[in-house]
């Protein structure tokens, strides 16, 4: 059987889905890996480092795609690939198919089995397998290293002969794996930290990593789903939460956004005025940029500026830290296909509790019902 792994060729991507490491695992349970020539340059391995681990290097990407059993991804494959792509073959990888449905039809029109990580579910059998904490861990330290990077000052207090340097302020709005990350960044640099979440669980995990929480009164309201995600909430509710927000942010050096609620757009948590109630020089990191954006005033991978304030929206920041989020990611995969792969053969076990819900078409139909009623939806559309 063969697993292939390609040179992802979307712009800035440096990511590779298997590493070294992990071929050496696969070829030792009698699966053939092919790599396409320089796959792992970005992530710093080279053509020699996977033949060394068992892979079998080829130039010849069409080649490549047509003997697939299983490819292994970071991201979707471009339709010209999924055209090429061996008919009934597996492909694995952040298919993004609540955000663009659509751009799965060919892969059913191929009779692919689409299995898309971000749709694994968080259960503790699949932990090793969570591509989106792993991706979201290494997002949110970045984010933070940007701020330090763009304000015009430093993070720890300092004593010094010259006077006392106080902390920088650093708010971190949605409190999920990748807000967390940022927020034990920030503290690790000695910045003063504040975060806030719609989820109660988040609050404790804030106190925990020595950040302040920020508490809005929501009424009582539901803020999560019974998966433990929040859940799109009233303008009325937000609009409580904003208010907060914009108070905070005033005395920030850096506003983090990090919050996302599945399959929806992002919640705007940063208004206009917000912003331009902020401190000149201060820096928004907008993670949320993909989705639509937690700040009103970001742009998908723009740098704005408005009354003193930047506002970054990188949409790949997980990319910049190509080793450790392809060590993370290959991993993560690795795992998932040690459900898919037995004895050597792929073995699709639809009724396993990780494999069918993160199957998006398999056998010429879409089984996943959400990605299926979105299609539906966008095709009655007139
Ligand atoms: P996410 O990326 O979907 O959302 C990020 C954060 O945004 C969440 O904390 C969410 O509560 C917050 N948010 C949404 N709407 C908001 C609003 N209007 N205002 C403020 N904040 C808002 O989440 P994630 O980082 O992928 O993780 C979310 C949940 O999954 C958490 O409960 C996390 O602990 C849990 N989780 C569990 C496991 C596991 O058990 N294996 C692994 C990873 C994550």
């Amino acid at each position: 059987m063969n697993v292939v792994v390609l040179r992802e060729k979307q712009p800035g991507e440096a990511r590779v889905a298997l590493m070294p490491d992990s071929v050496r695992k696969l070829v030792a349970s009698r699966v053939a890996v092919h790599v396409e020539t320089g796959a792992g340059l970005g992530a710093a391995r080279t053509d020699r480092d996977y033949e060394e681990a068992g892979a079998r290097i080829s130039s010849d990407r069409a080649g490549l795609l047509g003997a697939t059993d299983i490819l292994a991804a970071v991201n979707r494959p471009s339709t010209v690939d999924l055209e090429r792509i061996k008919s009934g073959a597996v492909v694995i990888g952040f298919l993004r198919p609540l955000d663009e449905p659509a751009a799965l039809l060919p892969a059913l029109q191929k009779n692919l089995t689409t299995f898309a990580v971000e749709l694994i579910p968080r259960i503790t059998r699949a932990q090793a397998m969570d591509a989106l904490s792993s991706m979201a861990t290494v997002v949110g330290y970045k984010a933070v290293l940007l701020g330090a990077a763009r304000i015009p000052r430093m993070f720890p207090l300092l004593m010094t002969a010259a006077g006392t340097v106080p902390p920088a302020r650093v708010l971190v709005l949605g409190a999920g794996v990748a807000g967390l990350q940022a927020i034990a960044t920030a503290r690790r640099l000695g910045a003063v930290v504040e975060a806030y979440d719609v989820r109660a669980a988040a609050g404790e995990q804030v106190l925990s990593l020595g950040g302040a929480f920020l508490k809005v009164d929501l009424g009582g309201i539901k803020t999560e789903d019974a998966g433990g995600y929040a859940i799109e909430l009233s303008e009325e509710a937000m609009n409580r939460g904003r208010e907060l927000i914009a108070e905070h942010a005033r005395a920030a050096d850096v506003v983090i956004t990090a919050a996302q609620v599945p399959g929806k757009r992002a919640p705007l948590l940063l208004t206009e005025e917000a912003v331009r109630r902020m401190k000149r020089g201060s820096v928004v990191i907008d993670l949320s940029a993909s989705t639509g954006g937690n700040c009103a005033l970001s742009e998908p991978d723009k740098e704005i500026e408005s009354g003193g304030v930047t506002i970054l929206a990188p949409l790949n920041l997980a990319a910049t830290i190509p080793v450790h989020s392809s060590q993370l990611y290959s991993r993560n995969l690795t795992a998932f296909l040690g459900l898919l792969i037995k004895d050597g053969e792929l073995q699709i076990d639809m009724q396993d509790n990780v494999v069918g819900p993160s199957c998006i078409t398999h056998q010429g139909q879409i089984v996943n019902e959400r990605v299926a009623a979105m299609l539906t939806a966008s095709v009655s559309q007139p």
